[in-house]
């Protein structure tokens, strides 16, 4: 596979640390025939990471197969069997590779779960590179990519990382190269907002003549090939799902009302949401700011994250 790869030895134990997406722009189109929503949307990575640890099932004399272990924030929430997308992806990359899927997965969560940060997605990206790594499968990037967007449609950027358009239903990435970095507090809710459900609250407001495609991604763009600074950015970010995720929770509204009362530049749901990004002007403002959101009460867990970074395969 990619230039990183090396073969395991006996006993290895491969870790990929994989990080969390935002989408500084995030336009929806119409649904397809294929029931996908056409995206124009601007993905980032982001200094949460999820770690995935894989090895040999069959070394401390199990049988080969697929095992699932997880800890970290939500772990008791999540599936560990065929429903896990990490398990999808040993799966998938075990018959592309035509061999038995032998391994020991263990998934360290802290993307918090179904927050729109495409947590699992980067569990399966995580995933395919260290079956790849262990099982020592030669694949090129372009065959990875296309397991990667069989598995779902954050998976190939969760590959990349770094920032980039993704449109088609997000799988076809174009790299942009992002000068500077943006400091973002993450505010996670008790609730989930699926991701199915929210599109579908999006095509329901946009029959009541609520919300509109915002197609054009080449100003947020052109923003992060300068290195524009926070403020200029806070003005850039677009949400088409957030008018549906805050009808979904209307909760939502009060935490990112909070926040800006609290000095955040803007306050911007990720993805389908219910986590909500407030935009800081450097590190010392989001520190600041993260302790300021916290006091104030109306999130779960409160996080400090930095974009972009490095994607697990860079
Ligand atoms: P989406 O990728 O649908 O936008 P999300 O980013 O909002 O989702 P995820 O953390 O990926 O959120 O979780 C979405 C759902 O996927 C969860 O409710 C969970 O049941 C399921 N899921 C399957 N495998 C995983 C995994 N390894 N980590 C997190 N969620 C997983």
């Amino acid at each position: 596979m990619t230039g990183q790869t090396a073969p395991a030895q006996p006993g290895a134990q491969i870790s990929v640390e994989v990080p969390a997406k935002i989408n500084p722009h995030l336009g929806v189109g119409d649904a397809r025939a294929d029931g996908f929503h056409a995206l124009s949307t601007v993905y980032q990575a982001i200094s949460l990471h999820d770690t995935v640890t894989a090895e040999r099932r069959s070394e401390d004399g199990g049988e080969p197969g697929i095992e699932i272990t997880i800890s970290g924030e939500g772990a008791g929430t999540l599936p560990t069997d065929e429903a896990n997308l990490a398990h999808k992806a040993a799966k998938l990359i075990a018959l592309y590779a035509g061999i038995e899927p032998d391994v020991k997965l263990h998934l360290n969560k802290r993307i918090p779960v179904a927050g729109g940060l495409a947590g699992g997605s980067a569990d399966a990206a995580g995933t395919l590179i260290a079956c790849a790594r262990l099982w020592e499968v030669e694949i090129g990037d372009a065959e990875l990519h296309r397991l990667a967007a069989g598995l779902g449609s954050d998976v190939p950027f969760c590959l990349k990382g770094g920032t980039a358009i993704g449109r088609g239903r997000g799988e076809e990435l174009t790299p942009v190269k992002a000068k500077g970095t943006w400091h973002w507090v993450v505010a996670t809710t008790d609730t989930q907002i699926s991701t199915p459900d929210c599109y579908k609250e999006v095509d329901r407001l946009r029959e009541d003549g609520i919300g509109r495609y915002s197609s054009d991604v080449d100003p947020i763009v052109k923003a992060f090939e300068r290195g524009a600074t926070a403020d200029d950015m806070a003005r850039l970010l677009i949400n088409d799902m957030e008018a549906a995720a805050v009808s979904l929770r209307p909760q939502l509204a009060s935490l990112m009302h909070g926040g800006l009362e609290e000095g955040a530049l803007a306050a911007h749901v990720s993805g389908s949401g219910p986590t909500v990004l407030f935009l800081a002007t450097d590190v010392k403002h989001a520190v600041a700011l993260a302790r300021r959101i916290r006091m104030r009460g109306g999130a779960k867990s409160v996080h400090l994250a930095h974009g972009p970074v490095d994607g697990p395969a860079a």
